[in-house]
């Protein structure tokens, strides 16, 4: 069973905890090295101490991922995917053990916390079975002009690939990348969120005692300088998930090395109820879209576009079921507190704006943030310019706007910078609106259900970020393509040659002409 905060560096059991992710100047590694403190979000205590990993202790580790990449590249798919195998079933045998680490890293019900591992042992598992099909070498045609020759593309490992993780879900948004890299071939570095570093600790561990013979996932804890001090190691990827101005930060740090960048960053999604929809499952929907995980997801419903005709009615079963929910800090709770105290201010700023504006709070109001909870809160009225209609909240808050019908729903939705994941009720009519919407990732008659489907792939444009996880897309983004072409027989006409080209290129011209004539 992997220590969850493995190492001689962490874990310094009955030191109290400031803030999360709080550093201190205490020594961990040697003289002068700093530490920071991961905490229970609900209760302030400590979980465990961790190293603020330096440059010069990143580029190590950098170097120790590659030193290892060339054994697990040369593993080929067969041997890479029976050690991932390995890995998948040491996590399912210390699935509780995980789930209850990420509850006191984040504070999230244990549930919750069950499920995330349960969807993350989904993507290995299909990563690691997919992998050859999608990257491994396959012939294509040569096409009339070049039919002298076989062509044949494959995937090859890129080499160390570098995550950096938000604290949210923090096992299963990493294991988008982590799993999908190691499948593809290369080693991994890992820099897990500040308030999660416990659990990127003990993932590096159970991968180290599933598979001994080589590390092949390194994890490297810090803070925002840790991260940078990654992009600038000369990795060969970097997949970052978090918030856009911090994916900003990525992507010039990732400039000057021409480093290539995946950046999963947050959203405001849309849920469209339209006349025909299944009115109670779209509250459902609606209220476990935007409340669940206190509405800590890049992927929650944030706003809520409904047509006229259906309006009351929708909005009568939402009030109904969200006055049901309750935040709090035991196991069986509906949600837990969030997870970064910073985001507290961000909601209830938010709140009071949109009240200023001529919002109107149908479910609680700013009275509803009681650090480290928030009580969920429907809004209704509240203009497109505030601030709750058109910023990420990431907070159980969900905004109703009327719409006359689904073509204003639609257009309404694709405002705005983010572009995400949406989801739509509208009975028969949905599945047709989704190829109209902005989304990277859309659920009809559901909310979230994309996320858990590995073979689906998923990110967004705009402020959303760029690229994709999960999926073949997801594996290939972890791979470089390789093109050979080999010579079968001589050509019966080779204009590509210095010698006797007028000819070549005059029979050329006369068989493109009986090619493309029509
Ligand atoms: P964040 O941007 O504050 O931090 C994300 C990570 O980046 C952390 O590990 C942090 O230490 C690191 N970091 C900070 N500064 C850095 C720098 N200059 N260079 C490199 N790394 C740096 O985000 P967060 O608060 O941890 O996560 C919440 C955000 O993540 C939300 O916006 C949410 O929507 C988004 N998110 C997106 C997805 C997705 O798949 N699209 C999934 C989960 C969360």
């Amino acid at each position: 069973m992997p220590n969850p905060v493995p190492g001689q560096d962490n874990s310094v059991a009955g030191v109290s905890g400031g803030g999360c992710g709080t550093v201190t100047g205490e020594s961990v590694t040697g003289p002068g090295a700093r530490r920071f403190t991961s905490v229970d979000p609900r209760t302030g205590e400590t979980v465990g101490h961790y190293p603020l990993r330096t440059p010069e202790e990143v580029e190590d580790t950098v170097a120790s991922a590659r030193a290892a990449g060339e054994w697990w590249s040369g593993l080929g798919f067969g041997g890479r995917a029976a050690r991932l195998a390995a890995w998948r079933r040491h996590l399912v045998r210390h699935f509780d053990e995980l789930a209850h680490l990420v509850c006191a890293e984040t504070g999230k019900p244990v549930d919750d916390a069950r499920v995330e591992v349960a969807m993350a042992v989904e993507h290995l598992s299909w990563a690691a079975r997919h992998a050859e099909r999608v990257l491994g070498r396959r012939r294509v045609p040569s096409g009339w002009l070049m039919n002298n020759q076989v062509s044949t593309v494959e995937y090859l490992p890129l080499g160390v690939v570098g995550v950096i993780g938000p604290w949210n879900f923090p096992v299963l948004t990493p294991m988008g990348s982590i799993a999908y890299a190691l499948a593809a071939g290369n080693t991994v570095v890992f820099k897990p969120s500040e308030l999660t570093p416990g659990v990127g600790r003990w993932l590096a561990a159970s991968l180290a005692e599933s598979v001994p013979e080589r590390e092949l996932l390194h994890t490297v804890t810090g803070a925002g300088d840790t991260g940078a001090a990654l992009c600038a190691s000369g990795v060969d990827k970097i997949s970052f998930t978090g918030s856009a101005s911090t994916g900003r930060a990525v992507l010039h740090a990732c400039a000057d090395s021409l480093t290539p960048v995946v950046l999963e960053c947050g959203g405001k999604d849309a849920l469209i109820v339209g006349e025909g929809a299944d009115l109670g499952r779209a509250a459902d929907a609606a209220v476990w879209g935007g409340l669940s995980n206190a509405g800590q997801i890049c992927v929650s419903v944030e706003r809520i576009y409904v047509v006229e005709a259906v309006a009351e009615e929708f909005l009568r079963l939402l009030v109904e079921r969200v006055a049901r929910v309750r935040p709090g800090g035991e196991p069986h709770a509906d949600y837990g507190p969030m997870t970064d105290p910073a985001q507290v201010e961000v909601v209830r700023r938010q709140l009071a704006e949109a009240l200023e504006r001529g919002g109107r709070a149908l479910v609680g109001g700013v009275e509803s943030v009681r650090p480290p909870y928030v009580e969920p809160v429907v809004l209704v009225d509240v203009p497109e310019e505030a601030l709750v209609s058109s910023e990420e909240t990431f907070g159980p808050v969900l905004v109703v706007h009327r719409v006359p019908d689904l073509d204003t729903a639609v257009a309404r939705a694709n405002s705005g910078r983010h572009a995400l994941g949406a989801a739509v009720f509208a009975g028969p009519a949905g599945a047709d609106l989704a190829p109209r919407l902005r989304a990277g990732m859309v659920a009809v008659d559901g909310v979230l259900t994309f996320a858990a489907v590995p073979a689906l792939p998923f990110g967004g444009s705009g402020e959303s970020g760029f690229g994709r996880v999960h999926g073949e897309d997801g594996l290939r983004g972890f791979a470089r393509a390789q093109s050979v072409v080999r010579r079968r027989f001589r050509p019966l006409l080779n204009p590509m040659t210095f010698t006797g080209r007028t000819r070549a290129v005059r029979r050329l011209g006369r068989l493109l002409r009986l090619r493309y004539r029509r």
